[in-house]
């Protein structure tokens, strides 16, 4: 008999596990390097990095975050992204079970965490990961239960469209682009894998955040923030909140302004 503990457990692992393969995305799909080869090494001595240490988390607390081969510090986005990805990973599998929901839950999560951490530090989010994200958000449509392919589509839809309109409203407005066309196609895949409901909650909980945030920074500056702030890693956000508490939310919502829900 299996303690039953080793299911939540073996999905943290796998979790960081994968975790330890966006890191590779992170650093390489910016640069246009192949994500398989050659295997990971040390940007600064090409040291060879090998199995055992490349172990998420474990690695890096015993080389005490410095390469093996130089001695040059390892980057603590490493570690950070293995707990961060097996972290989601577990409270996935806590919520959803063995499913084809949290299979494709992990996907969309795992993407989202690359697309994160590669628009905060170039302010881009790569298609290669968006476009297909569409694909493969609306193929999982058709086997989800509760979850149908018309439902994803108008995701798609939605999350293009809206997103579209309000980059084109700035646009004219303003003579600037605002919204990156990235942000476009991320939204469409959040739509693909989660529905049209969910694109509303996205946009206006990553507004939300998105402001609050931009104003604590334009405060702590105290300068008017022309900077470019990336949207991606908010959208990331909000998708994550309406996937552990969108109904809820939703629900508090709808209550608080006074609509009531049957
Ligand atoms: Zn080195």
């Amino acid at each position: 008999m299996v303690p039953a503990v080793i299911y939540p457990l073996s999905s943290l692992v796998f979790g960081m596990l994968v975790g330890s393969f966006l890191n590779v995305c992170i650093c390489r799909m910016p640069k246009d390097e192949s994500i398989v080869s050659p295997p990971s090494h040390c940007p600064l001595c090409s040291y060879r990095i090998k199995w055992y240490d490349n172990i998420p988390l474990l690695s890096y607390l015993m080389l005490r975050g410095k390469c093996r081969g130089c001695g040059a510090h390892i980057s603590l986005q490493y570690p950070l992204v293995e707990l961060l990805n097996g972290i989601l990973t577990l409270f996935l599998f806590l919520r959803f079970g063995p499913t084809l929901a949290f299979a494709a839950l992990f996907l969309l999560c795992s993407a989202l965490v690359v697309i994160t951490f590669i628009d905060i530090e170039h302010q881009i989010i790569p298609d290669e990961i968006s476009l297909p994200g569409i694909v493969v958000g609306f193929l999982l449509s058709f086997f989800i239960k509760g979850h149908g392919w018309l439902d994803s589509l108008l995701g798609i839809l939605l999350g293009g469209g809206t997103l579209l309109l309000v980059a084109y409203g700035y646009h004219r407005l303003t003579g600037k682009d605002g919204m990156g066309g990235g942000d476009i196609k991320l939204l469409a895949m959040m739509g693909a894998f989660l529905g049209w409901k969910a694109v509303p909650f996205i946009i206006f909980a990553s507004s939300l955040i998105g402001s609050i945030f931009g104003v604590s920074i334009m405060l702590l500056q105290k300068k008017d923030s022309k900077l470019a702030i990336p949207f991606g890693p908010y959208l990331a956000f909000g998708a994550l909140l309406y996937i552990f508490y969108g109904q809820p939310l939703i629900r508090w919502y709808l209550n608080f302004g006074g609509f009531r829900l049957g």
